[in-house]
């Protein structure tokens, strides 16, 4: 039988339920499966690390990533201070080079949906643009920063998402603002158009990140794949998880050559933190993208079936979905369904 060891990190703030909700669902995914056993190691990360350790990702938790296939990571709270360690996903895309933040959106059943039928996968350059970390201050009241775009990362991702696109509706959307950011937008916009003569059944559009922050409202359903740079990328992706019913269902996946990392798109939520009421599908759709990378494709539909059996009935749903039940009630209940939905085709 094979064994995935998977680092689990359950950050903080609303983290660990979430973490705990995601990791019930997988445990109840690789019992009803019996072909495969998952090894979840878990390390600490995060803001109360920083204290500990004087940094959110110790040297011995990159250490346990190391011996991993892939990660788990919940979400952590981000110091802002100028001199604060970087955010720990930050650290962590940029140590294993997660050059691809995938982030799915489609309509959910019984989930308030800007239109019906959104199935769309926003892919976002992750180790580059806006967020290359580089930026100066001047002078009192002056401070710049640096948007590093090159061929290479450029080239990357766009392979990344044609071949995504291929294997899906066969239409890839580019964006950018190259008729302002001429020059670092230039040098996106040839890479992608370079890649797409590898992909000749792919359609290519491309739309400026203002008309496509409008498109996504008008018209999310004519989507397929979507490709962009950093910052952009993260913006339009929050907008996107908001078309089909926010940040408690969005699940992203950073993937690089050799290894993954998978979270929720939402952050820590401090404020609601130990109250057990943060909708944990995003986490348990986290773990779902987790077991699609490491082969695993019938558990995880197996996952994504359960959580839509349970969306359908709309009996046991967070507070953000309309209902009253709790964090660990949901991921029960989802548990619970997971050996009585048929495994297979969806
Ligand atoms: P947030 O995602 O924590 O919260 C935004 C809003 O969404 C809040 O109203 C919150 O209550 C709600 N929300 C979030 N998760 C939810 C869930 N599972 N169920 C129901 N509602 C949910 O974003 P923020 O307030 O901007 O950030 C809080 C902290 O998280 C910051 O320190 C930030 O840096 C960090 N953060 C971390 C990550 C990450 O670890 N990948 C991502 C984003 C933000």
């Amino acid at each position: 039988m094979k064994t995935h060891k998977i680092a689990v990190l359950p950050g903080d703030g609303i983290g660990p339920e979430v973490t705990d909700a995601a990791v019930k669902v997988l445990k109840a995914a690789e019992e009803k499966s019996k072909t495969y056993k998952l090894d979840l190691v878990y390390g600490e990360a995060g803001f109360n690390c920083i204290a500990k350790y004087g940094t959110n990702v110790p040297p011995k938790t990159i250490e346990l990533l190391k011996t991993t296939e892939a990660c788990f990571k919940g979400p952590m709270t981000t110091p802002e201070e100028a001199d604060a360690p970087p955010s720990a996903a930050l650290t962590i895309r940029r140590l294993f080079n997660l050059y691809a933040n995938v982030r799915p959106c489609f309509t959910l059943p019984n989930v308030p949906s800007v239109k019906p039928g959104i199935d769309l996968i926003i892919v976002r350059e992750n180790t580059e643009g806006m967020y290359s970390n580089i930026e100066f201050e001047l002078e009192e009241g002056l401070a710049v920063a640096l948007r590093v775009i090159s061929r290479n990362a450029s080239e990357r991702v766009a392979r990344f998402a044609f071949k995504l696109a291929d294997q899906r509706k066969k239409h890839l959307s580019y964006v950018h603002k190259a008729n302002i950011l001429r020059r670092t937008d230039g040098v996106f916009n040839r890479a992608v158009l370079n890649v797409a003569k590898e992909f000749p059944n792919v359609q290519v559009d491309d739309f400026h990140i203002d008309a496509m922050a409008m498109e996504l409202i008008r018209k999310p359903e004519d989507f397929d794949v979507i490709v962009t740079t950093n910052l952009f990328g993260d913006i339009i992706s929050d907008e996107a998880a908001q078309l089909v019913g926010g940040l408690g269902v969005a699940a992203g996946a950073n993937i690089g050559e050799k290894y993954a990392m998978f979270e929720p798109v939402h952050g820590s939520a401090p404020k609601m933190s130990g109250q057990n009421k943060a909708n944990p599908i995003a986490a348990i759709f986290a773990g779902k993208m987790l077991l699609d990378y490491v082969g695993e494709k019938d558990a995880a539909l197996t996952i994504e079936k359960a959580v839509f059996r349970v969306l359908k009935e709309g009996r046991v749903l967070t507070y953000d979905l309309g209902g009253k039940a709790r964090t660990d009630e949901v991921a029960d209940e989802i548990a619970g369904k997971i050996g009585s939905v048929k495994q297979g085709q969806r």
